[in-house]
């Protein structure tokens, strides 16, 4: 029985890769025509870095990113409101976060499926199913492949979902971020933190991704859909954050123009289902979550790990409906959780009393709800 997994980003790769060791016969179609350095930072928590433990891939992951032993929020002037040293993460683990560029991350996953699995600049357009059960793909270039399932890790915007599911929707938060790799290295005492600063209604993180390279990220209230002028959006950022401790004007200041991205912060409103006969969503595309608890890449992962444990290579059944029932309580608690946090961090008012809540929340309680998150069931 023939998988086709549209996408070769986080969530369909690794699918691919957990695939792979199983046995599955499986094929993977991704849009681009070739990767690129493209993308900025992210960081992969203990649950993501479990399962690519798993897939044996960790080891090069943890070589090619730069591992964070403490996570803090803080104030915009790097005074901290709550500071999390990742100790005990890392004993239960044996590893806590680590901060990867996103293309190196998606080069390590490329680079384990084999040629004959993986085929580059081919986008879906279009499913039929056929009425001996079988699904007919038509892609962009007007080429077919036949498959018995078909996976959906296409992002956020989905072509598949689209077509599965015409009525899911997408939901704008109201916020904007610009992201970037800035060309810096940071004092000693930042090399192995991530940090994460609120202001008034604007926020800034980042993190050390290698030696000498710094990823970062800016989040501000804004209209959807608005563009920058590329020769004049670092200026603006450094506008944006002059209140700011210095430090995060030299992060500014010190990333290539041409490489601050910016998108709306968005997700996907939580849908009843990801799975409609032998057709599935896995990763962003049945489960977008803003980013605020850094962890729609993670939970991509996770349901890679999941989908590959549920699924029978020699069976003519499909595993969706029992993966959906594995994973839609965790992931819909991250998706509510990361909302209700960005809101949080974006407060019009009472911005004082939000940071003396963030002060004292008690740590232990921080730390139970994030070690039970890291949890993968094996
Ligand atoms: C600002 C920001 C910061 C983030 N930070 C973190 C973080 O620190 N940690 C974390 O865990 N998560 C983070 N995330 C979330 C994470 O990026 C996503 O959850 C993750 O990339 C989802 O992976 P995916 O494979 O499902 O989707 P995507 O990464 O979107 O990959 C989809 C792939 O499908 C391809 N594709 C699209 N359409 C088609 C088509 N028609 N045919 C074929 N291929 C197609 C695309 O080219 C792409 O390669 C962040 C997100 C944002 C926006």
């Amino acid at each position: 029985m023939k998988y086709t997994i549209i996408g070769g980003g986080i969530a369909g790769l690794t699918t691919a890769l957990a695939f792979e060791k199983k046995g599955i016969d499986y094929q993977v179609f991704e849009k681009t025509p070739a990767l690129k350095e493209v993308g900025a930072g992210i960081w992969l928590a203990p649950n993501a870095l479990q399962v690519l433990e798993i897939l044996g891939i960790l080891e090069e992951v943890k070589s090619q990113g730069n591992s964070i032993d403490r996570i803090t929020l803080g104030k915009s002037d790097l005074s901290a409101l709550s500071d999390t040293p990742q100790d005990k993460v890392k004993d239960t683990f044996g590893y806590s976060t680590i901060a990867i560029h996103r293309a190196k991350l998606q080069q390590i996953l490329f680079d384990q499926i084999p040629d004959h699995k993986k085929s580059l600049g081919k986008g879906f357009q279009s499913f039929e199913k056929l009425s001996n059960g079988k699904i007919k793909i038509t892609f962009e270039d007007q080429s077919t492949t036949i498959t018995d399932f078909l996976i959906g890790a296409d992002g956020i915007n989905s072509k598949v979902r689209q077509q599965l599911f015409p009525e899911s929707q997408i939901r704008f938060t109201g916020q904007t971020c610009w992201r970037g790799v800035a060309n810096f290295e940071l004092d000693k005492a930042f090399q192995h933190r991530g940090m994460e600063l609120w202001g008034n209604q604007i926020r800034f993180g980042m993190s050390r991704i290698l030696k000498g390279k710094v990823y970062w990220f800016a989040v501000a209230l804004d209209r959807a859909n608005q563009k920058d002028d590329p020769n004049m959006v670092q200026e603006k950022l450094l506008g944006m954050y002059k209140d700011f401790h210095p430090l995060i004007n030299q992060i500014i200041a010190a990333t290539p123009k041409d490489k601050i991205m910016r998108n709306d912060i968005t997700d996907l409103r939580p849908m009843k289902k990801w799975s409609d006969g032998n057709i599935g969503l896995i990763g962003d595309a049945g489960h977008a979550t803003t980013p605020n608890m850094g962890q729609g890449g993670g939970q991509a992962i996770e349901d890679a790990y999941y989908l590959g444990l549920l699924t029978n290579p020699s069976s003519e059944e499909h595993a969706f409906d029992l993966f959906y029932k594995k994973r839609k309580k965790k992931v819909q608690a991250i998706v509510n959780q990361s909302w209700t946090t960005g809101k949080v961090a974006h407060w019009k008012y009472g911005t004082g009393f939000r940071n003396f809540l963030m002060k004292n929340l008690p740590k232990t309680f921080i730390e139970k709800k994030l070690m039970k998150m890291y949890i993968i069931e094996k």
